[in-house]
């Protein structure tokens, strides 16, 4: 191992110093048992389903065996938190098995969650429930088929064991099912890594996490160690634009990851740690699905952009020991915020079927559109898909016709799947709000010519059918409870083409039901886990 590990190896909470990790074999469970398996990273690591739910393999993703050649560490690390620096955090229930090297060269950690104390654990139990570990399993896999950078899941495990929970905060704690997810990714390395490592003043450290994580993560950038300020510098810049990218992506499938603390901030650039998120359903910029987080709104929807660029210059700060040029650093911000722009500026470009938004009322086109989503309650997705099929050119797969020709009502008829209150909603669309901001949105694509079905196809890669409503991960969870996989089998796989039409699950695309809008797990979350 190339990094300094923890000299003290007891499993007792504690106040880690001079190390990147511990040693620490998972707490073995009552009853393992396997309740999904993600087959495309299995087939990705070269790892087979098991044959039963009892098979040998659960052992291991229970964390009731550790194979030869696995040593089991918690990751040290710390953190912002909802914006006050929190010291030590660190793996408190994720435990990393050891890395896998994949068919297709790549070395993945594999990582268990819920799979016992460590040294980080705090005051909590180092557990997992069924009900966060089947979230942060559905949600990583459809983020990836959505093409949103982000950590993998290969399977669910139940532990045979329950867990207490206060779900609600009312006091009155629960036993839940246990279950440990086990979830891939080249690194988890977070901004907490070396942001504990800056605060606790351990700058040599700080540098070999660096020079491993460059060297392991980071090859475009030349190699091994030592390496000179200017990789270092180019190495933030890269982070920066990563977690640009990242953002519009979420912004762009309308993903709310819920708790953006800085121990939740992958270095790769990944979305991770899968918590209280959410999607949008009624567009609002001012959304969060975090409870936690209702008075603040610091994690909302809107500030996402916002809040990485904090937590961005957070890294920066850590990162001062190795570049102490501060433009340095600033111009790596300024690199997120370009880059943050440009991309999202090209996918809303992509949602509305535009070639681009460099026609100079496009902005205002926008933040029209913006501000109509928010007045009344309209499903982002849906709208999306909805404004897809508006027959703007008569092309072969818009219904027959040319908006011309097509009277306001009607015109508002393409997007009632949209709107949650129909009658309300309808009335403002016809109120010549939505389909006066129609005309022009027809005019503008216009603009650029016959493009034929290209637009039907740019605007169907960027706007998702299906997403992971709250709402259908609540329904999976609860059959899973009661012993049925069929619903959770069946959402696996729809979320794998999130983007086709899929017309034999039309139901899962539709909008979140009036029963689910104030269900506990279907709209709102706590961060209990
Ligand atoms: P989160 O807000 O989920 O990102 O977690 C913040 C910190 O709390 C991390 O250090 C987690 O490892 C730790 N943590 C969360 N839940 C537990 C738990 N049940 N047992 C031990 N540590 C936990
Ligand atoms: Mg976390
Ligand atoms: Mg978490």
């Amino acid at each position: 191992r190339e990094l300094p590990g923890d000299p003290v190896t007891h499993n007792v909470p504690r106040a880690v110093h001079n190390a990147c990790y511990t040693l620490v074999d998972p707490t073995p469970v009552r009853g393992p048992r396997l309740l999904a398996w993600a087959d495309p990273v299995g087939e990705m690591l070269g790892i087979s389903r098991p044959v039963s739910p009892v098979d040998p393999a659960v052992e291991v993703l229970g964390g009731n065996r550790v194979l030869p050649g696995m040593q089991p560490y918690a990751a040290r690390y710390g953190g912002h938190q909802f914006g006050h620096w929190a010291g030590q955090l660190g793996d408190g229930r994720a435990i990393t098995l050891g890395e896998v090297l994949s068919p297709d060269g790549v070395r993945r950690e594999l990582q268990l969650k819920g799979a016992g104390k460590t040294p980080y654990s705090r005051t909590a139990d180092g557990r997992a429930v069924l009900r966060s570990s089947v979230r942060e399993f559905l949600c990583s896999e459809a983020m990836h088929y959505l093409g949103v950078p982000t950590t993998r899941a290969l399977s669910l495990v139940a532990t045979g064991e329950t867990v207490v929970r206060d779900m609600f905060y009312d006091g009155n704690p629960q036993a839940e099912t246990g279950a440990i997810v086990s979830r891939v990714a080249p690194s988890f390395v977070r901004f907490g890594n070396f942001e504990i490592l800056a605060a606790q003043n351990e700058p040599e450290t700080l540098k070999r996490l660096a020079d491993y994580v460059i060297g392991e993560h980071f090859p475009e950038l030349g190699g091994q160690a030592p390496f000179t300020p200017g990789i270092y510098a180019m190495w933030f810049e890269e982070i920066c634009r990563r977690t640009g990218v990242l953002i519009a992506h979420w912004m762009r499938v309308g993903f709310v990851h819920g708790v953006m603390n800085t121990d939740n901030m992958s270095i790769l650039g990944l979305t991770i740690d899968y918590g209280p998120y959410g999607w949008l359903e009624g567009f609002d910029l001012q959304w969060t699905p975090n409870t936690t987080d209702a008075q603040g709104r610091r994690y909302c929807f809107g500030n996402q952009p916002r809040i990485a660029q904090w937590n961005l210059t957070r890294l920066a700060g850590a990162l001062t020991p190795l570049i102490e040029d501060n433009a340095v650093l600033e111009h790596g911000l300024t690199v997120f915020g370009e880059t943050f722009n440009n991309t999202w500026r090209k996918m809303l470009a992509d949602k509305l079927g535009l070639a681009s938004l460099e026609h100079k009322d496009d902005d205002t086109l926008v933040s029209d559109l913006f501000e109509l989503l928010q007045q009344v309650e309209t499903d982002m997705t849906l709208f999306f898909r909805c404004l897809m099929v508006v027959p703007v050119d008569g092309s072969p797969e818009s219904p027959a016709g040319n908006a011309d020709h097509i009277e306001d009502s009607a015109l508002a008829e393409f997007f009632r799947p949209a709107f949650y209150d129909e009658q309300q909603a309808f009335a403002h669309a016809q109120s010549s709000k939505l389909t006066g901001w129609l005309r022009r949105y027809i005019a503008r694509v216009r603009l650029e010519g016959e493009r034929g079905s290209i637009r039907y196809q740019q605007m169907s890669r960027a706007n998702p059918k299906y997403v992971l409503r709250n709402y259908l991960a609540q329904q999976a969870i609860e059959a899973l409870e009661q012993g049925n996989a069929e619903v959770i089998e069946r959402l696996m796989e729809v979320l794998k083409y999130p983007y086709d039409e899929q017309p034999e699950h039309d139901e899962l695309a539709g909008r979140r039901p009036e029963w689910a809008r104030n269900k506990a797990g279907c709209s709102a979350l706590s961060c209990s886990s």
